[in-house]
């Protein structure tokens, strides 16, 4: 796996996979990767000639007072997991290489997704998420992007991104992986100590029984939303210092 950390070079080896004639995959993340990003990489490994994983924790989609300065990294760890998955390139930016400038353009969310489940408490959080995976998209030019099913309002501004802003990629929606109590794998588990853990499990039982009481019975979880877009039924809550995110189909 070759490492790239400047967006010429990045661009340059792109360009030259795409002459080849070759396609490319792409899984964009935040790095701290578990299965879930893993059944991301091997879909892409599946389905693409090249593999390219980015790991960049994006300033502008954290607001004021969330976890951005302490995001678990483990920089060492994801290398492993990115060679065993057999990714062709890890795209590793610093933040000066993304933001050469404070002063950037941004994007406005669509009315129609502006007002739903994370959408309204995260005001500001997917605007970020639109801008990077714009720069990103732009840089990495791959055939297809795939992302997580576990962040269902992402996939949704993602999939009007590239149609309004035709990027011409196939997005593919990967399931979630989850621990063995229920538990959405992610990153953020890292910050719940082995109770919050256990209590945590609450959220995909609620979401299975459709029944948001029972999240509430349960004092070590802070409920946010437990909302129905379109045939998803999605939950958010706050267990001890992590916000944690769940979705079913119905
Ligand atoms: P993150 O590093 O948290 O930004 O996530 C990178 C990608 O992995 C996103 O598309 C997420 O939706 C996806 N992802 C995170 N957790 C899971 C999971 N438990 N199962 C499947 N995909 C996931």
């Amino acid at each position: 796996m070759q490492v790239l950390r400047t967006i010429p070079i990045t661009q340059k080896m792109m360009s030259l996979t795409l002459e080849q004639g070759k396609t490319i995959g792409f899984v964009p993340t935040m790095g701290c990767l578990h299965k879930g990003h893993v059944s991301l990489i091997e879909a892409a490994r599946a389905e693409c000639d090249v593999v390219v994983v980015s790991i960049f924790v994006n300033p502008t989609q954290f607001l004021p007072g969330e976890d951005f300065s302490d995001y678990p990294q483990d920089l060492e760890g994801d290398k492993l997991k990115l060679e065993r998955a057999e990714v062709d390139y890890l795209f590793l930016p610093s933040d000066e290489e993304i933001y050469p400038s404070e002063d950037v353009m941004g994007f406005r969310l669509p009315e129609s997704l502006k007002d739903v489940m994370c959408g309204k408490s995260r005001s500001g959080h997917f605007e970020g998420v639109a801008q990077v995976c714009a720069k990103l998209f732009n840089i990495i030019r791959s055939h297809k992007v795939y992302f997580g099913q576990k962040d269902y309002l992402q996939t949704l501004v993602i999939q009007k991104l590239i149609e309004d802003f035709n990027f011409g990629i196939e997005m593919r929606v990967l399931p979630i992986v989850r621990e063995q109590g229920g538990l959405a794998m992610s990153s953020r588990n890292k910050y719940l100590t082995e109770e919050e853990r256990e209590a945590a499990q609450i959220l995909y039982k609620a979401l299975k029984a459709g029944d948001k009481s029972l999240i509430e019975a349960e004092p070590l979880v802070e409920l946010e939303y437990f909302e129905r877009h379109g045939d998803v039924l999605a939950v958010a809550a706050k267990v001890g210092k992590a916000r944690l995110i769940d979705n079913v189909r119905l």
